[in-house]
């Protein structure tokens, strides 16, 4: 199939969206007439400039309100077809895309739909071009694609052929069984797009909601299986009308868009076991089991604090890099590195942002397939200097600049600690039973949220969970969870449009996008936060209502609520699994640790966020020592 993307995806002037296109390595784009109207010169130019950047346009779209008119409307319709063929011409598009005719002046049947079109067909014909006739799901007389195949097949014309929009056929719910018998090379266009389950009217949830291939709820790869058994093998476009998308960076939406068709095909590959032409091969999502190791980037003075923390929370200094200022703190399952090093990427990275998780390391089955995956997806992958005889540990750009790393054991990464750090005497300090990372969340602006989700669900088999809106005292925050399957991975991607809120403030604070916290588990809080307590840990205070709300409505005993109010812990509850969360306060810079544990609970507490957020927002018009 040959992939391509409408210039609508994305931001900016026609020249902006073209040269992104180009830099996403797409070879085909439609053409939105605004756009072309909005451009300083000729359709000639714009051809110029296109076939410059090795582009083709492959579509000029939309003619609308075009079947069905009566005279003298009729008339007109066809001579502005007639006018749209000139600027085709001009352009070196040979394909007009048509919607379903939405006047209220139009008039409905089929058969008289279909002369239209075998009119038109004659007329594009004698000029070397075609037309392709789309439902839309809002259509006046014709919102379904049997109905538009239909009047296509009765057109019976050579240039009159079918537009299938996953957009308009998802959205109605419509069945896919037909789309099997259609002939593929009657398929003239198929746009794709994906968007989130919302109870809205097809129009506003078109123009507005629409997203790429995998960055929503409609089953699009159903859709690529009936498309799949037709044998096509022709125009596959993106055609996406995003708010976020206008507001972002076109560049980043365009591979983005790339990225999720390579993603959705790829899919396609495995479910079907048949090759795609044009597809390069690519190996299968990363399968990860858990968090090898999480590096904060500190400076000097920072790092007596923050490793003051870490002491605080039971961590155990484990081991001294042997060539860099970098070092090891463990405890149970857990590993963080502390890196302090004058030269390097976390060294530029604190520059910029101040303490905080410059890299994150991915236990994987195979960590150099996940890379040539990440690489053919478009990620970006990362090297760095290293010293001698010690590991290269294969990366990629991750959220904010940091580094995704992948560790494995088939390739021997796992054996880093022994080969780049030098073990110690673990010191004195007093564990305080945590045992695994439980999850980690990440804030990001709000028009970078689908991106990073796609840039995760496209590389790691994990599964993306519904997104929960979250109410923080200065505005609403979106919050989406990807998963694998045993849970051993849990990513959190927290976005906000209000400045106000701790997300927001927290970017701001950051200088970019990043991981706010770190969930860290236990599988016993109350000891747990015994021993934090003995290390002088201070947690985050918690108002005593919500205690007294949660005696309400729970039946926990006046004692248990006790408990849980003694340890500022917040609790939650799901079936007969239960929660228990408690957080420090947060550090300079906004960063902070969770710590939890789960009894058959599979959720985040988000009924709690509120709480938290409150608590934090509150704490943070005040002083907070640095450290804790
Ligand atoms: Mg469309
Ligand atoms: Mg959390």
């Amino acid at each position: 199939m040959r992939t391509a993307i409408a210039t609508v995806c994305l931001s900016g002037t026609l020249t902006e969206k073209i040269e992104a296109i180009a830099a996403a390595q797409f070879k085909g784009v439609e053409i939105f007439e605004n756009d072309l109207l909005s451009f300083n010169g000729t359709p000639a130019d714009a051809r110029r400039m296109i076939e410059d950047l090795g582009l083709k346009t492959i579509t000029f779209q939309p003619f609308r309100d075009f079947e069905g008119m009566p005279e003298p409307q009729r008339s007109k319709v066809f001579a502005r077809a007639e006018r749209k063929f000139d600027v085709m011409e001009e352009l070196g598009c040979d394909l007009l895309m048509i919607c379903s005719n939405v006047s209220p002046d139009s008039l409905g049947g089929i058969e008289r739909a279909a002369a239209d079109f075998y009119e038109l067909g004659e007329r594009a014909a004698k000029r070397g071009m075609r037309v392709a006739f789309e439902a839309l799901s809002w259509g006046r007389h014709i919102h379904d694609y049997r109905d538009s195949w239909e009047v296509v097949r009765r057109a019976n014309h050579p240039s009159v052929g079918l537009v299938l929009d996953s957009f308009h056929i998802l959205a109605r719910g419509t069945d896919l069984s037909a789309i099997r018998s259609i002939p593929p090379e009657k398929i003239f266009l198929v746009q794709m797009a994906d968007a989130p389950r919302l109870d809205m009217d097809y129009l506003s949830w078109s123009r507005h909601y629409r997203c790429f291939p995998g960055q929503g709820d409609l089953p699009v790869d159903d859709f690529m299986l009936a498309l799949h058994a037709t044998g096509f093998d022709g125009l596959l476009s993106l055609e996406i009308f995003n708010d976020r998308f206008r507001a972002g960076s076109a560049r980043s939406v365009a591979i983005d868009g790339h990225r999720s068709l390579i993603g959705m095909l790829d899919e396609l590959r495995r479910r079907t076991g048949s090759p795609i032409a044009d597809l390069p091969d690519i190996p299968s999502k990363a399968v990860c089991s858990g968090v090898e190791f999480i590096e904060f980037a500190v400076d000097e003075r920072n790092a007596v604090g923050f490793e003051k923390t870490l002491r605080g929370l039971g961590f155990r200094k484990a081991g001294n890099h042997r060539s860099k200022a970098v070092t090891r703190w463990q405890q149970g399952d857990i590993n963080i590195v502390v890196n302090a090093d004058k030269e390097g990427f976390a060294h530029s990275f604190n520059i910029t942002h101040g303490t905080s998780v410059c890299a994150l390391a991915l236990r994987t089955t195979d960590a150099s397939a996940t890379v040539n995956r990440a690489v053919t997806l478009l990620d970006q992958p990362f090297q760095q200097p290293v010293g001698p005889g010690e590991m290269n540990i294969p990366a990629v750009r991750g959220l904010g600049g940091s580094l995704l790393y992948f560790v494995d054991r088939m390739n021997g990464l796992d054996r880093l600690w022994d080969i780049d750090f030098e073990a110690l005497e673990l010191d004195q300090g007093q564990e305080a039973g945590l045992t695994v990372v439980d999850h980690i969340s990440q804030s990001m602006h709000y028009e970078e949220m689908l991106t990073w989700l796609l840039f995760y669900t496209s590389l790691l088999d994990v599964q993306k969970t519904p997104v929960q809106t979250v109410i923080d005292p200065g505005g609403v925050v979106q919050s989406q969870a990807m998963e694998t399957k045993d849970g051993s991975l849990r990513l959190i991607l927290n976005a906000s449009q209000s400045q106000r809120t701790l997300s927001s403030r927290f970017l701001n604070e950051l200088f970019g996008s990043g991981v706010q916290h770190i969930a860290l588990a236990t599988s016993d809080i109350f000891a747990t936060v015994a021993r934090l307590k003995e290390n002088g840990v201070e947690l985050l205070p918690i108002p005593e209502n919500y205690y007294d709300d949660l005696e309400v409505r729970t039946d926990l005993s006046a004692d248990d609520v006790e408990r849980l109010r003694s340890g500022n812990i917040l609790y939650d509850r799901e079936g007969a699994g239960e929660f228990f969360q408690v957080y420090t306060r947060t550090m300079e810079g906004g960063f902070f640790f969770e710590i939890v544990e789960r009894r058959e609970y599979k959720g985040y507490g988000a009924v709690n966020a509120p709480i938290r957020l409150a608590s934090q927002t509150r704490l943070a018009s005040v002083d907070v020592p640095p450290g804790l």
